[in-house]
């Protein structure tokens, strides 16, 4: 496919294609191990698996089950389709088939994750399961018979943290008998957003443990004082709280995330004994443009994009009538990517269109279960889609993987690239290049994907800004004793509830710490805070789809081209108290791309490494952004028509940075001319945010950077990059650990770039609030060579996969 596809394409004029293809990596078929049935699982669940194909599981699943089985906390870190939910289906449901009061929680962290898990288990018919989805889209009259009956409840961090425990109370009968928690994809559960999940889940051991310690007497009172009778627990003989089964893609130390995660000791099973098909993965660089230029001061593209290449290898692979997946990272790529395929098939064979679609997170539940349903059914051939269906949604027979873009993560990268060939056929995967630093760095330095371990999944329950929320969400539910202290995290605890009661939101008292206002606590776990925008068309009130709070200005601010489903939009008004954008259907022939303003100031320093006219620092800053205009480009060939004002309010972050200064007098002595110094480190800046996804698992839409002649903190040439997200996600620790491993591979990269002036591939940037101007690539390295030059080497190479 790939070659033929190559061919094929002439509309680009006079062909200078070098071979995309920069590498191949062929990965062999693996045999399966099975083994017996645990003799514990109930005859009944063996029939039914039996009935559905599965006469006896895998090694690894019989393993996970056993420890889940025997009270310890596992977590099961395999490939994609190596059968992770039947590990934990099995100890899960045999308890519920033979203890009668048991139940069970699943967390899965999407709804269409936890809608599709609930549609496997109610498949199986089990008498007495009782299993129900409670989400956001559980209709309010079968709520209230889910606390009461449901015993196996799927859910979300969401629903459990601003619904169920806050609500405990009428989920009392379930919570004292909450036997296993099942935990899926948690490696989903990184930076900000893990450090919450890690405080819920405690919050959710707290008061099944609370639960359990009531005797049925009080229980209607309430979480008051109890009389403490205790229980015994269930038919296992446990005394506290339930069992905890994770679910992870393959990562490194799962053990210790898991751990991280739950705060309780976990054993991990990493040993994958399902089959595999074999997959050919080749790395892609989409080629050059005939006469293309590379130009500082507007961003025409040197190579042909990813989007196109990714568009065409799925028109290809349609065509050709083999089941493609393409993973884009953008919610706009994968709609531009479905509806350039589509009009290619079209062209070829009219109506062959309809047989690609795109799909994304932000789509109603409804749009999701159709477009799954007919890939399922092998209506659609082709489906574009963002990481939203990396999240485990059950879709098996892949032929091909299309990648468009690095993930971010290598662990990302195998999951995305295992529903390839899951079937036990051969496979294909490619990944496609997009023009950006870390891309291009990947497919011509294939060790760096093929020949590391897939990255430790990084979260941080101690970050303050995660701590103090979730300390009050605890406190409002009932009050923190002395005793909690430890669960929640030890001594930083007892430091953060004091200030919470220097501010006047939890009130000390003998018996403990209570939530004083008279609002629960108002904090959202996925850590950019705010309300969801939705976006109405105007005249038929019809709702789109759902953008988030911190993407909004950019993606749907007043004048914006916004698309769906490959249908375009612009956007009449974005009204922010109202959380809605409203937009009529229009297809001009520009794009729009938002501008921001940047200050930063360094509020303290944490470290730092004094290296002659070079130093090192990492520390606290607060950055202060705004969308102040956009600007509207000619469809194609990139020409910008004009750009427009934008009143929107700035946005205030305080987080973690890393930041190298220069002096003066060593850039002078390297050649760099003052004038030219902005342009050298904003260039520097741009490839250093690029690559940090190199050493952190992070990708560049989590970084931003500030680069300038003179700061007025510093009052030095300064470049900093920061953490996008309040209180630092431990993005900017990492990369000053690995300081020299990042900026060598930064310079390296610059350097190495064929471009002339810089290009995306190097030193520009998609997300630049300046228009990627000044820019000077050649100044870079000179920046680069000065630092690493001065940097002494012992600050150097904490390992690059350690974090
Ligand atoms: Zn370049
Ligand atoms: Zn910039």
């Amino acid at each position: 496919m790939p070659r033929q596809g190559a061919e094929d394409r002439h509309h680009d004029g006079p062909a200078t294609w070098a071979d995309p293809v920069t590498h191949v990596e062929r990965l062999p078929a693996r045999p399966g191990v099975t083994t017996e049935w645990p003799t514990w699982v109930p005859a009944q669940l063996r029939e039914v698996l039996a009935a559905r194909g599965v006469p006896a599981p895998w090694q690894h699943q019989a393993h996970v089950a056993e420890l889940a089985r025997s009270g310890r906390h596992v977590v099961v870190a395999t490939g994609t389709g190596s059968g992770k939910s039947l590990a934990y289906l099995l100890p899960a449901l045999s308890l519920l088939l033979v203890d009668p009061r048991a139940t069970v929680l699943y967390l899965a962290p999407t709804k269409a994750l936890a809608a599709d898990q609930f549609g496997t288990i109610a498949g199986l018919g089990l008498d007495g399961i009782r299993p129900a989805c409670y989400d956001g889209d559980t209709p309010r009259a079968e709520r209230s018979w889910i606390r009461q009956h449901a015993r196996f409840v799927l859910t979300n961090p969401d629903m459990l943290h601003r619904g169920i425990l806050p609500g405990h109370g009428a989920w009392s009968s379930f919570l004292r008998h909450l036997s296993y928690v099942v935990v899926d994809e948690c490696h989903s559960y990184r930076g900000v957003f893990g450090s919450h999940v890690a405080h819920v889940l405690r919050r959710l051991r707290r008061q099944s443990e609370r639960h359990q310690r009531i005797s049925p007497a009080s229980r209607t009172g309430g979480t008051g004082p109890s009389s403490r009778t205790g229980r015994p627990g269930t038919t296992r003989g446990r005394t506290t709280g339930p069992t905890f089964l994770l679910a992870s893609a393959t990562s490194g130390a799962p053990e210790q995330a898991a751990r991280q995660l739950t705060g309780l000791p976990v054993d991990a099973v990493t040993e994958d004994t399902a089959p595999r098909g074999a997959v050919t993965f080749a790395l892609w660089e989409p080629p050059l443009l005939p006469g293309a230029r590379a130009d500082a001061e507007d961003l025409t593209p040197v190579r042909r994009s990813a989007l196109r290449e990714s568009a065409d290898l799925l028109a290809d692979a349609v065509a050709a009538g083999v089941r493609t997946l393409a993973f884009v990272r953008s919610r706009r790529g994968a709609e531009v990517v479905a509806s350039a395929a589509r009009k290619a098939l079209d062209e070829a064979v009219p109506g062959l269109g309809d047989r690609v679609a795109a799909y994304r997170a932000g789509f109603l539940a409804e749009d999701r279960r159709a477009l799954e349903r007919s890939l399922a059914a092998g209506d659609l051939l082709g489906l574009a889609t963002t990481n939203a269906l990396e999240l485990g949604v059950d879709l098996v027979g892949l032929d091909a993987v299309l990648i468009c873009g690095y993930p971010g993560t290598r662990a990302s990268l195998w999951q995305q690239a295992g529903r390839a060939g899951r079937a036990g056929r051969e496979a294909l995967a490619v990944l496609v290049a997009r023009d950006d630093p870390l891309d291009t760095y990947l497919v011509h330095h294939p060790e760096a994907v093929f020949g590391r371990p897939v990255e430790a999944t990084v979260l941080d329950p101690t970050n303050p800004y995660v701590l103090g929320p979730q300390l009050c969400c605890a406190a409002a539910e009932g009050a923190l004793t002395p005793a909690d202290l430890e669960l929640f995290g030890g001594a930083a605890v007892k430091e953060t509830l004091d200030e919470l009661v220097a501010a006047g939101l939890l009130r000390r008292r003998p018996s403990g710490w209570y939530w004083t206002p008279v609002q629960r606590p108002d904090v959202d776990l996925r850590g950019e805070g705010g309300t969801p925008i939705s976006v109405v068309e105007s005249a038929t009130g019809r709702l789109l789809g759902t953008v988030d709070a911190g993407s909004s200005h950019f993606l749907v601010h007043s004048g914006a081209v916004y698309l769906h489903q490959g249908v375009s939009y612009v956007v009449d008004e974005l009204d922010l108290d109202g959380a809605c954008a409203l937009v009529h259907a229009e297809e001009p022939d520009w794009s729009t791309h938002a501008r921001e303003v940047t200050s930063l100031s360094v509020l303290s320093v944490r470290q730092y490494q004094d290296a002659g006219p070079v130093g090192l620092f990492v520390g606290d800053v607060d950055v202060t952004s705004q969308v102040v205009s956009y600007q509207r480009r000619r469809i194609g060939s990139g020409e910008v028509l004009d750009t427009r004002p934008l009143d929107l309010p700035a946005r205030q972050l305080q987080t973690v940075a890393v930041w190298f200064t220069v002096s003066p007098a060593a850039l002078a002595a390297a050649g760099i001319d003052p004038a030219d110094v902005p342009g050298a480190l904003h260039a520097a800046e741009h490839a250093a945010i690029g690559l940090l996804p190199l050493i952190a698992t992070c990708d560049r839409w989590d970084i931003g950077g500030l680069s300038t002649a003179s700061h007025a903190d510093t009052e030095a040439p300064t470049v900093f990059v920061y953490d996008g997200h309040p209180g630092g996600a431990g993005f900017a620790e990492r990369a000053y650990q690995a300081a020299r491993t990042w900026l060598g591979a930064t310079r390296d990269l610059v350097a190495g770039c064929g471009c002339a002036a810089g290009c995306p591939s190097c030193v520009q940037s998609p997300k630049c609030g300046n228009g990627n101007n000044p820019l000077g690539k050649a100044d870079a390295v000179r920046v680069l060579d000065v630092v690493l030059a001065n940097l002494p080497a012992a600050s150097a190479d904490a390992p690059v996969d350690a974090g």
